[in-house]
């Protein structure tokens, strides 16, 4: 097995004095050469608490989980949503998130598992606020979250929260991240936290994230996207990568075809017109009717709007939280469009999304 060169030693580096970037985030701050596949842009910087020790979760699919460590030894090759991310200064950080390309409309604190991450997150969006004007998102580790927390993260200037269910069903919730992989995460927690946020952070602000691809059915996580907009939120949907040296590293990434489904139902859901109740399954539970006319369904496949990423939107309306290729290796077999699909992108997705 080749490994590739190791980056930086950030194993003790600490939040608040230090966060971790993307490396999409990093090239977009210049602390990183490189260019974006297709020139797409990163709207959104996201900042990752990091602590020694790392997370003490231990979610199968996840590239920070607690016993990844074990197994990929040195801490220098640790991935997370496929690439490294390199520990900054926070200073240097907020500098550079003042003077940011103007495409850049938004940070995300993204909590772990860690005692400490509550009391950093307030901390650190304060002090973006202050110091570059920008929006901010919160993507908390409800475990260690209450309604109070939400209320001071509120207080320090977050506009939208995120909370990342990831799993479809309860009990691969619970096979994945809960007793079974000695986690301490809790399918009804989750969900009591994300209702707490839509309450404290009001209707259209809370989002929850979650996986395709990680051994439920279509029909099943079109349940819990639904769920999520009757609760007053949406949904942020990530198609699953396998992380190296995670628990799920040999899972292969699922078909485009059943994602291009799944994305469909997201935005005509999230859009407010189709529901989970009046789309049509097959035995499978895989999607037959979307529980709209052919003129909608066809307006909404031709614009490319369901198939570009879901996240937190910016000033402009738009997503910011863009994520390019944060599900996949940039390359043709793109499943969340950074940018707007163009004809051929289309054409391509019409063909994928009736494969069964
Ligand atoms: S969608 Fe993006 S900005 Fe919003 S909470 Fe999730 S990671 Fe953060």
């Amino acid at each position: 097995m080749s490994l590739p060169a190791p980056q930086m030693d950030h194993s003790e580096q600490s939040s608040p004095e230090y966060v971790r970037l993307s490396l999409a985030a990093a090239m977009t701050l210049d602390l990183a050469p490189g260019i974006f596949y297709r020139g797409a842009r990163l709207g959104c910087i996201n900042l990752l608490l990091t602590y020694p020790g790392g997370c003490k979760a231990n979610c199968s699919f996840c590239g920070l989980a607690r016993d990844n460590r074990v197994r990929r030894g040195d801490p220098r090759y640790e991935k997370f949503i496929r690439v490294a991310w390199r520990a900054w200064p926070l200073d240097e950080v907020l500098q550079r998130c003042a003077t940011a390309p103007d495409w850049v409309e938004r940070v995300c604190i993204s909590m772990i598992t860690h005692r400490r991450s509550v009391a950093d997150t307030i901390d650190i969006c304060a002090q973006v606020r202050q110091r570059t004007g920008l929006p901010v998102s919160v993507l908390i580790a409800p475990t260690l979250t209450n309604r109070e927390d939400l209320e001071a993260m509120r207080r320090a200037g977050a506009d939208r929260v995120g909370v990342a269910i990831d799993a479809g069903t309860p009990e691969l919730f619970e096979q994945l991240r809960g007793k079974p992989v000695k986690g301490p995460h809790q399918w009804g927690r989750y969900w009591q936290v994300f209702d707490d946020a839509v309450g404290v952070f009001g209707r259209g602000m809370a989002g929850v994230h979650l996986i395709y691809g990680l051994g439920e059915r279509e029909r099943d996580i079109i349940g819990k996207i639904d769920r999520a907009r009757r609760l007053g939120g949406c949904t942020h949907l990530f198609c699953f990568f396998p992380e190296r040296f995670s628990r799920l590293a040999d899972r292969p990434q699922p078909p485009a075809s059943g994602y291009r489904r799944v994305q469909m139902a997201r935005w005509l859901i999230d859009n407010d017109l189709t529901r989970a109740e009046h789309m049509t399954f097959d035995q499978q539970g895989r999607v037959l009717e979307f529980g709209v006319s052919a003129e909608v369904y066809e307006q909404a496949l031709a614009s490319g709007r369901p198939f570009m990423t879901s996240g937190c939107a910016g000033a402009s309306g738009e997503v910011a939280c863009n994520r390019p290729y944060g599900n996949e290796k940039p390359g043709p077999d793109l499943r969340n469009y950074p940018f707007m699909p163009e004809p051929e992108d289309i054409e391509l997705i019409r063909s994928q999304i009736c494969q069964y």
